[in-house]
Parts: structure tokens; C-alpha cells; sequence
């Protein structure tokens, strides 16, 4: 764990702090609570957390920064209660699963019998319709979930654990992983490495260039807060080319649709390049129009005004 560090994406020591809070209260649900205690015990005594800027590249994370390891210390005191509260398939699944399947149609170009992974992929749930489709599945994942199916297999629990591949991928989901990871450049560095040179990397986050970073609810969790900008920024610090980057409200695994940043990177150059929208277009609280009034009207409208009156600071 560390403070005052240079941006964690471009290493820029140009940064602002736009937030800090303050995690003691109790009373919210079960494993915020766990959350909020467990980063009070081992993290930080007064359980404060500062969020940073990068004047650069539009990154936002929080400080002190969560190393690798003391992320792997969370995941550990966590994992038995995730495990034990997992509650079968999520919501909303079919329709993830007709987007990422007609995603991967387009991405694969028609190849059959392709080798994909999915970097956090949980019990594999996106895998079985590709599977249905003649291609086949892989997982890595922190804790190895009963598979959705047998035909998925589970090649360890980070990319350090190194499988022995025997080939690279065709194509490779990181869905909603890179927002708790200590260093996303070098998370995609190494899922590169797995990748065939013609492959495509699939990477989705929350836009948490919006509002997420004001209203954090515990301090474990995420620690990425991401716009178009600083998500496209990973990508070529990793050395990588997007060939497409958009923000959808959509299914991730809750009840409701959240907004997401989905991008697709490559080792090879777009045919046209794509123009990502700023942290400073993002950030603003209406920067979404009228749609999450209408996903969940009393939440995001309180925080939109909260946001704009007072600040979160
Ligand atoms: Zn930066």
C-alpha cells in the first residue's frame, strides 16, 4: 500500500484530489460492512480514502493505493463470504449473453472451433453459448466457481499462477475485472501475451469516471474509476490499438442496467481510429441525459443534485 504515488495508468505526477472519504459507519448491508472493516483492520486505522485525478491521462483512483498483495489479502478474508452468498445464475443473463455472443460472432469473423478466455469470468456463464457454437471455453478467476458447465476449463486463479497454454486465444473477455486491479496496464500487458496476433480483447468497466467515485459505499472494491480517455490510456500503455470504445447502460450482474465502458483493443492498428469522450465530458453529473432517471429515478437524481450542489469533496 502506498501514498501520494504517480498516476497509476500513465505515471504522470500531475494529479488532483477530487474526494475523500471517511469509511466508519455502520449499518448498510452485510458485506459492506465486512468490507468496510476489513480495510479499517488492515488498510487504514480511520478507514479515510482520498480520490486522485490524473491531470494527464484522466484517471481516477483512490489513495492509498491497494497494492497486488493486499488486494490478494482481501480476496482471501472475502472469499468464503462471496462463495457462501452466491445465489445461482444472475439476472438479466440471456440478454448479456445474446450481446457478448453476437460481440464475439462479429470480433471472430466467422473462425470456428476459436480458443477464448474469460479473464474473471466466474462460473463461465458467457462461455457455454460459444461453446453451443463449436468454439471452445477457458476461465481464470480468483476462486474457482462450480462451472456453469463441464465443457469450461478452469486454467488457475490469476495470470501469475501462469497455465501452461499451448496456444494463444482468438479472443479474451475482461468484463468487469480492470476496475479492482492494483495495475491495469499490466494486467492487459500480460492478457496480450495470450493473445494471437490476429486475436481481439474484449474489455468492459463501470463508468466510474461518473458519479461512482462521489458515492463510494466501501473502499475495497473498486478502485479504478474509469472514462473513455483513461480506458482507452490502459490500452495503449499496454501497448495496444482500440478499435472500438463506447458507454452503454446495460446488464452487468444486477437487477438494474448500469452504465459500462466497452472496448475492444487489438494488436494491430483500426481500420479508422476512434475518438473516446474525456474524463472531463464524463464526469459531469448530466452527462447521461434523462436515461438513468429512468433506470432508477430517486437514486441517481438525488446523487445528480447532491453531485452538483454541493460537490463531493
Ligand atoms: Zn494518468
Amino acid at each position: 500500500m502506498k501514498a501520494n504515488i504517480s498516476c497509476p495508468v500513465c505515471s504522470s505526477d500531475e494529479s488532483a484530489q477530487i474526494a475523500h472519504h471517511v469509511f466508519s459507519s455502520e449499518g448498510k448491508n452485510e458485506r459492506t460492512n465486512l468490507l468496510n472493516k476489513l480495510y479499517r483492520d488492515h488498510f487504514s486505522p480511520a478507514g479515510e480514502v482520498a480520490v486522485k485525478e490524473c491531470e494527464n491521462c484522466g484517471f481516477i483512483w483512490t489513495d492509498p493505493r491497494l497494492s497486488q498483495e493486499d488486494l490478494k489479502l482481501k480476496y482471501r478474508l472475502i472469499s468464503d463470504f462471496d462463495l457462501s452468498s452466491r445465489k445461482g445464475r444472475p439476472p438479466h443473463l440471456p440478454e448479456r449473453r445474446a450481446r457478448t455472443v453476437a460481440l464475439s460472432q462479429q470480433l471472430l469473423t466467422n473462425k470456428t472451433n476459436a480458443r477464448i478466455l474469460d479473464y474473471g469470468g466466474a462460473e463461465g456463464y458467457l462461455l457455454s453459448p460459444l461453446i453451443d457454437r463449436g468454439h471452445s471455453g477457458y476461465v481464470i478467476d480468483y476462486i474457482d466457481y462450480p462451472k456453469e458447465d463441464d465443457r469450461i476449463t478452469y486454467l488457475g486463479n490469476d495470470l501469475q499462477a501462469g497455465p501452461v497454454l499451448e496456444e494463444p486465444f482468438d479472443l479474451i473477455f475482461a468484463l468487469h475485472t480492470l476496475e479492482h486491479v492494483s495495475d491495469p496496464v499490466s494486467v492487459l500487458k500480460e492478457l496480450a501475451t495470450l493473445l494471437r496476433p490476429d486475436g481481439k480483447l474484449y474489455v468492459e468497466v463501470p463508468l466510474g469516471a461518473w458519479l461512482e467515485w462521489a458515492f463510494l459505499r466501501e473502499p475495497l472494491t473498486h478502485i479504478n474509476f474509469f472514462s473513455e480517455q483513461s480506458f482507452a490510456a490502459v490500452a495503449q500503455e499496454a501497448g495496444l490499438h482500440v478499435h472500438h470504445i463506447d458507454s452503454v447502460w446495460q446488464y452487468v450482474t444486477h437487477l438494474r442496467k448500469t452504465a459500462c465502458i466497452n472496448m475492444v483493443v487489438g494488436k494491430t492498428p483500426p481500420a479508422a481510429s476512434v475518438s473516446p469522450l474525456t474524463t472531463r465530458q464524463q464526469k459531469q453529473a448530466f452527462s447521461q441525459g434523462l436515461t438513468p432517471l429512468m433506470i432508477h429515478p430517486r437514486f441517481y437524481l438525488k446523487n445528480m443534485v447532491k453531485y452538483t450542489t454541493s460537490g463531493p469533496v
